[in-house]
């Protein structure tokens, strides 16, 4: 049973609580996507307290999302409220810095939703490319920064951030193995869609 009253009651206390987590807009695009690819693996960085988890069950409810969080704290509130939700046995959090648990894992998830430390993003990425199924989904939220990232905005405190997301976007749309497209929802929203056979091998 999936207890949709105290999933919003996770929303409001994370907004509440200034917890940065997924917008409403971007969370509606994302739905769009679960709903069309139907994953039975995602990964997510950044877990904070488990809404945007919580949001990909409830959409692809076979599911199973790992999730990584670096704040004990956040994780533990995390792993109450999933159960409280009712959807414990569907979320697994990992919890530590990404950058290091990221090269422990070995399964291969059919979308991973990137949205922990911008300035880890190019690093999020190489992972990413390494977990994520052939014709999988990469996804990056917060990746225009509030406009930063586009502007000539330079003297930001956030100026590391903004420098990794350019990088990230700049990786995303070279790379051959990856299709992207940037989505100006929410916070900016970075799809790459990975192609991980040669098409000429098969020929
Ligand atoms: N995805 C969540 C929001 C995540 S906020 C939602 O939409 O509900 C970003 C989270 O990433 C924060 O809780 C922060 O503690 C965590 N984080 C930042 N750097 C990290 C890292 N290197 N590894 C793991 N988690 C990290
Ligand atoms: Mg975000």
């Amino acid at each position: 049973m999936f207890d949709l009253e105290k999933l919003e009651k996770v929303k409001i206390k994370a907004l509440e609580a200034h917890i940065p987590i997924i917008m409403d807009d971007t969370l509606e695009k994302i739905k769009e996507i679960l709903i069309e690819e139907n994953p039975k693996k995602i990964l997510e960085i950044g877990t904070a307290v488990g809404y945007s988890a919580s949001q990909f069950v409830r959409f692809v409810p076979n599911a199973i999302v790992d999730t990584i969080e670096l704040d004990e704290t956040r994780a533990k509130e995390a792993q109450e409220n999933v159960q409280k939700i009712g959807i414990a046995e569907h979320v697994c959090i990992l919890v530590g810095n990404a950058v290091e648990i990221l090269p422990t894992l070995e399964g291969k998830y059919d979308i991973i939703f990137i949205d922990a430390n911008k300035g880890k993003y190019p690093i999020f990425l190489q992972e990413a490319i390494r977990l994520v199924k052939d014709n999988g989904l990469i996804i990056a939220d917060n990746i225009l920064y509030k406009g930063y990232v586009m502007s000539d905005y330079n003297k930001h405190k956030q100026r590391t951030a903004v420098k990794h997301l350019r990088e990230y976007i700049q990786m995303a749309t070279e790379n051959e193995k990856l299709e992207t497209e940037i989505l100006e929802v929410g916070d900016g929203l970075a799809i790459s869609r990975v192609k991980k056979v040669d098409e000429n091998e098969n020929l």
